[in-house]
């Protein structure tokens, strides 16, 4: 499928090369054939008017229609008509107090591979990462005095594990990485050892968009006696998980992206059952605790996932947590992968016939199943670049030093979207005098 790149590029135009494919009509017979199409339909997609492509889902997806009504719905209807009662009263859909249970449950079945009962909606995924890092190593026999990352992680783990490590007197031992790729089983395999007290790496690479073989490392990190923290902030609702039957111990993820949940919308924690009552959280707070309303002196953790809550449960902010888990259901996460994985390699294609020839580097892997769902690109000077395409109302990310990261969320972008995104790009290059 990839066009001969023979010829110098093109007129401007969406025709590449010379021999030039019709990009045009390549997007909208993808875009009609999409069995997803409807999806995008259920997104306030008018509320921005000016964006002629937005390829920033994997960072912040975009709203819902139904979050719109079910925010109003909630505040007039339930804050407002509940008022304190909300919090225990029964109202068909369980008291807002077991929220981040149900929450996490309709989390487990939809998109993480879970059976009931291991997953809540709490915190940040800062917090939480922070709450299952400590809660594992905290569980460690004695001489496992090793957490293993990688160098490419997402820096708020890194930063998290160096923080863990100081206050508990442990040494961190890096994987190195290459960015334009993530972390392997052989490298796993390769650092994990009789010191190990915890893994923990991102599923899906937020530089490169690299999918790691989470099955194979969480069998790698388990041969050496050892526990895995997985951060599935890049993958959730964009890649199918199976963390029951690839053995996961814990996991974490955000719900602000491929979940479309808002800004700053609260994440999850995912504790395998066999974990429970075994291992245990540093953040003791009252709504863990097993009788919270008790008020009595002395913790006592609630049973189940229930003991990873800490505080008050961010109910407001689940209410669209709950329209985006409700879309994703419908469309299901095998659907939805596909979906991605025919995104990724359209704009894959699209880059190397219309920005290769202009000095573009590809930095994410080429290897679908080693995938997720954003394709990366580098040049220098994409900083600026990046700016002016937010002026044309193109919109994907920069990630320093010199990487473009077009991010594509299946539920809501369009083939021809992204070709909109690509296209403007390349004009914008070629007027740069490339
Ligand atoms: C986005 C992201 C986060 C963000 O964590 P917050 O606590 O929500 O700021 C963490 N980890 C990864 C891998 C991410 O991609």
């Amino acid at each position: 499928m990839t066009q001969p790149q023979t010829a110098p590029a093109g007129t401007g135009t969406t025709t590449g090369t010379g021999a030039g494919t019709d990009w045009r009509r390549r997007a909208a017979e993808l875009d009609a054939a999409d069995p997803l199409a409807w999806a995008r339909e259920e997104f306030l997609l008018d509320a921005a008017p000016g964006v002629v492509s937005y390829l920033d889902g994997n960072s912040l997806g975009r709203p819902l229609r139904a979050t719109a009504q079910r925010t109003a719905a909630f505040v007039h209807d339930e804050w407002g008509g509940r008022l304190i009662r909300g919090w225990t009263d029964d109202g068909g859909g369980g008291g807002w107090l077991r929220w981040p249970e149900l929450v996490g449950d309709q989390l487990g079945r939809v998109a993480l591979g879970a059976a009931p009962g291991q997953a809540v909606v709490a915190d940040s995924t800062t917090v939480l990462f922070y709450k299952l890092a400590r809660a594992v190593v905290d569980g460690a026999q004695d001489g496992r005095d090793e957490i293993v990352t990688d160098t490419g992680n997402f820096p708020t783990d890194r930063y998290v594990v160096e923080g863990i490590a100081a206050e508990r007197g442990l040494r961190v031992r890096w994987v190195k990485t290459d960015p334009a790729a993530g972390v392997t089983v052989e490298q796993v395999r390769a650092a994990v050892g009789p010191r190990t007290a915890l893994a923990t790496f991102s599923h899906v690479a937020y530089r490169s968009g690299h999918l790691a073989d989470a099955g194979a490392v969480t069998a790698a990190v388990h041969e050496a006696g050892a526990l895995v923290l997985w951060d599935l902030s890049h993958s959730v609702g964009s890649v199918p998980l199976e963390l029951d039957a690839w053995g996961v111990d814990a996991a974490v993820g955000c719900t602000y992206k491929y979940l479309d949940g808002g800004p700053g919308a609260p994440a999850f924690a995912y504790l395998a059952a066999r974990h429970h009552g075994r291992l245990h959280q540093p953040v003791q707070g009252w709504m863990g605790h097993a009788e919270p309303f008790t008020m009595g002196p002395g913790y006592s953790p609630a049973a189940g996932a229930r003991a990873l809550v800490s505080g008050t449960p961010p109910v407001l902010a689940m209410v669209p947590v709950r329209a985006g888990l409700d879309l994703l259901e419908r469309a299901g996460t095998h659907a939805v992968r596909a979906k991605s994985e025919l995104l990724t390699a359209f704009a894959l294609e699209l880059v190397d016939d219309l920005l290769v020839p202009l000095g573009v580097q590809v930095a994410s892997p080429r290897e679908a199943a080693r995938r997720g769902g954003h394709v990366t690109i580098r040049r220098a000077g994409f900083r600026t670049v990046n700016d002016r395409l937010w002026d044309e109302g193109v919109l994907p990310d920069f990630r320093a030093p010199d990487g473009i990261r077009l991010g594509m969320a299946p539920l809501s972008t369009s083939f021809a979207e992204v070709l909109e995104g690509v296209v403007r790009l390349r004009a914008l290059l070629r007027r740069e005098g490339a």
